[in-house]
């Protein structure tokens, strides 16, 4: 059962705020001032606006746009990706950095990945805030990583399950699945 009764804290707000900085010190160094982010809905937006705080603080101006595309049904991957919402921005010859999630099989971020460079974008960078690594199907990797974690189902963060889980201020994991 997935209820919140059996929900075990895997990594904590404040484990959670330090990396975040951590990562935003990582962006700013490899973009300078100014970074356009492409946020990947709905899962990573809690920790797109919070990397985007952090970021302002130490003066990095965000632009961003979402992008939405579904693959999971349940705790399962379908296999295949759908585009249900596309961005609006012309990202021909730009630097995209991808605010994901989790980089669970590689399958979601591999298909971004290929879109935006078909779309003429100049590099196409990933900024994952979770790594399932043992997961993985397709060769990919982000290039900044908050946390790897074990193979467990998570929520939590911006997470959900079944839309539910979305508003918890720490990444858990269930302790009967
Ligand atoms: P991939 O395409 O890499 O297999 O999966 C990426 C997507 O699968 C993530 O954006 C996320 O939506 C979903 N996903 C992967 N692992 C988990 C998990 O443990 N919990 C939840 N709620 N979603 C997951």
């Amino acid at each position: 059962m997935k209820n919140l009764k059996n929900l075990k804290v895997l990594i904590s707000p404040e484990r959670l705020e330090e990396r975040v900085k951590e990562l935003a010190e990582m962006i700013k160094k490899d973009y300078g001032h100014k970074v356009f982010c492409s946020v990947v809905l709905t899962g990573a937006m809690v920790f797109f606006t919070n990397l985007m705080k952090e970021l302002k603080k130490i003066n990095v101006e965000v632009i961003y746009d979402p992008i939405k595309v579904s693959s999971y049904s349940g705790t399962e991957s379908t296999g295949k990706v759908n585009l249900e919402l596309d961005m609006k921005q012309d990202i021909k010859n730009k630097r995209v950095l991808i605010v994901e999630d989790i980089i669970d099989t590689g399958l979601t971020l591999k298909y971004l990945k290929e879109y935006m460079l078909r779309k003429g974008a100049a590099e196409v960078k990933i900024c994952s805030l979770l790594d399932k690594k043992a997961r993985r199907k397709e060769p990919i990797e982000a290039d900044y990583v908050g946390f790897e974690i074990p193979d467990k189902f998570i929520v939590g963060y911006g997470v959900d399950y079944n839309e539910r889980f979305r508003d918890l201020n720490f990444i858990g994991y269930f302790s009967e699945e």
